[in-house]
């Protein structure tokens, strides 16, 4: 019985994070601290004294012999304040990965359907296959559009969950609002649009939530706000969806104590997290303009924390070549008709200096 158990679940599914710092020193003769990690659009420009800090005061204050309490209504409500919304609204998540976990436990059933577009964040259908449902996903256009047609018309009765990741990861644009509202307007199910990297582009569903009843938003702490070891994701859909799934699916104690009142301070030292987008977004300019200075480089536009770029010889080379030189990149190989692609986080200029030079070397 243990044996088919265990097959089983070993057949479902797998998520594979890659390799980790430790791995790629160990292998290298490097230590841990001269590993350049840039292949999960984490945020090295939050200013790591300014998070500790906050991480110190919420030791010295918290009580973690208890229960996490008040601290979750206080983060909804300030989360609330943030986006413009009620709090009723807001449901909290250990990561927004659990956030689609859990929307897919709540909305699924064996035989349902799930869609959404290829290229986009896999955790998707990890999370819908892993209800007994199916995962269709119909190609973006060759510029990284929505055929928002196509995907409307590839929706099947049994089609309850729509998940449209904007901006989107790996392509790095966004979906402009009126799109986003077509879809959910002429779509039965519940449209998830997942803004992890929003606070990059500035532009947001939020708005939509009180023309359209049928739209959930999901947002993290691991992209802009810089905590993505914190584990701390956030949604808002309408009142009752937000209440059956906060009150029906999510487990009482699912964020810890520590994160939620770290994200309290955030919040309230929102302009040092404002002041990093703001050197991020310079830093992109500069990283796609360099990248394209490099011969057999293409890099495309970003409205994000990475930036996404093909490569005139095999990505698997490139990729390998630069784990050997402590630089860590996403190997994405064919993005739709684009061969050889990688995805590199955007990182303050001496971090992307190290990688443009390793990138430049390995190039020849
Ligand atoms: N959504 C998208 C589009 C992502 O790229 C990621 C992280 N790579 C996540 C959600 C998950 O982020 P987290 O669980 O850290 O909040």
């Amino acid at each position: 019985m243990i044996r088919q158990i265990v097959s089983e679940a070993r057949n479902r599914s797998k998520y594979d994070i890659g390799e980790t710092i430790e791995d790629v020193a160990n292998r290298t003769g490097r230590k841990p601290s001269e590993i350049l990690k840039l292949n999960a659009n984490e945020n090295f420009f939050v200013p790591l004294v300014f998070l500790k800090n906050l991480l110190k005061e919420v030791m010295d204050e918290a009580d973690f012999r208890i229960y996490p309490g008040e601290e979750t209504t206080d983060l909804r409500e300030s989360l609330g304040k943030y986006l413009r919304v009620p709090r009723e609204q807001v449901m909290i998540g250990n990561g927004s990965d659990q956030l689609i976990d859990l929307i897919s436990r709540a909305i699924l059933r064996p035989g349902d359907d799930a869609l959404s577009f290829t290229p986009t964040f896999s955790m998707y259908k990890r999370c819908v296959v892993v209800q007994g449902a199916t995962y269709d996903a119909i190609p973006l256009r060759e510029d990284f559009s929505l055929n928002a047609e196509k995907l409307l018309a590839s929706a099947k009765p049994k089609t309850k969950l729509l998940f449209l990741c904007s901006p989107n990861n790996p392509t790095a644009n966004q979906f402009d609002l009126g799109t986003i509202r077509h879809v959910a307007e002429n779509f039965e199910g519940l449209v998830v649009v997942d803004e992890a990297y929003a606070d990059f582009s500035g532009e947001t569903a939020v708005p939509l939530l009180e023309e359209l009843g049928n739209i959930l938003i999901i947002r993290t702490f691991s992209k802009a706000f810089g905590v993505a070891g914190l584990r701390l994701g956030y949604a808002v859909a309408n009142r009752d969806l937000s209440s059956a799934i906060n009150e029906g699916f999510q487990l009482p104690y699912n964020v810890s104590t520590i994160a939620l009142r770290v994200a309290l301070r955030i919040l309230e030292g929102i302009e040092v997290i404002n002041t990093a987008i703001e050197e991020l977004k310079a830093e992109r300019t500069r990283l796609i303009r360099k990248l394209n200075e490099i011969d057999g480089i293409h890099a495309f536009d970003s409205v994000t924390n990475f930036v996404l770029f093909r490569a005139g010889r095999s990505s698997d080379d490139l990729h390998k070549a630069l784990l050997e030189r402590g630089v860590m990149v996403k190997n994405l190989g064919r993005v739709l008709d684009f061969t050889n692609c990688l995805r590199v986080t955007v990182a303050p200029s001496p971090l992307s200096e190290r990688f443009l030079q390793a990138l430049r070397e390995v190039m020849g």
